[in-house]
């Protein structure tokens, strides 16, 4: 069975990528090495589901790296932040080194659980594991795992795997807050529109009845004068 070494980036991403390489025929091991991971409990957090999803599907695991210094993985970026071009920056030295131990241990090929998530840029991943495949002599197997995604989501749901709400480096974990916090503003600003809404509409509807009301009490005074006025040209 040809075997398969699988840059695992997390646990929940790594479902799809074992089940269907295995169902192609793969032997494949877990290879975890983030060092984009912060901060350092999130790595320990993301490693600990990683071990789960080995141990749950019986898939070899390797471990590489300590917990990250968020400061010196900024640094690394030489002042490239922008998301995007700081992604293929963080995708480059993971997909290298795996590419690097695939040759090493002598694996047929290597791939990476980044291609299951509909969240990261799937074509920038492929030139850089190409790029780190033609340097280290390994071959690359692309596939995209994204046509799974819901699977994957409902199986790490079923394990109770680990779901991480940032991509993964300080700068996503603060683009993560930021947008929950907008999320959060505008849900409170569309709930504030509709009870205004609603406020508006039900003075709508009590002004219409006043007006309604008032009709009719004018209407019945003028039939109480009118036959008011009946009764004193009779008596007269
Ligand atoms: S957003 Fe994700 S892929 Fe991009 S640099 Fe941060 S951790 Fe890496």
């Amino acid at each position: 069975m040809p075997r398969i070494l699988i840059h695992a980036c997390c646990g929940p991403c790594s479902l799809m990528p074992i089940v269907h390489l295995r169902k192609e025929g793969w032997d494949p091991t877990l290879f975890y090495f983030n060092p984009n991971i912060h901060p350092a409990w999130e790595w320990e957090k993301r490693l600990d589901a990683l071990r789960q999803v080995s141990e749950v599907l019986c898939v070899p695991l390797i471990e590489e790296g300590d917990q990250p210094d968020p400061s010196a993985w900024l640094s690394d970026l030489g002042g490239v932040v922008q998301e995007g071009a700081r992604c293929r920056l963080c995708y480059r030295p993971r997909l290298q080194r795996a590419s690097e131990l695939a040759a090493a241990l002598q694996f047929d090929a290597f791939t990476t659980s980044l291609l299951y998530s509909r969240y990261q840029h799937h074509g920038t991943i492929c030139e850089e594991a190409r790029n780190a495949a033609a340097r280290h002599g390994a071959f690359f197997l692309y596939r995209d795992f994204r046509f799974w995604w819901y699977d994957g989501i409902r199986m790490s749901k079923e394990l109770g795997i680990y779901r991480q709400k940032w991509c993964g480096c300080v700068l996503s974990m603060g683009e993560a807050v930021r947008q929950q916090k907008e999320a959060a503003e505008r849900k409170a600003r569309q709930k504030a529109e509709r009870a205004a809404k609603l406020a508006q509409e039900a003075e709508a509807r009590r002004l219409k009845k006043e007006a309604q009301e008032a009709r009719q009490s004018a209407k019945r005074n003028r039939k109480a004068e009118k036959k008011r006025l009946r009764q004193q040209s009779e008596n007269t």
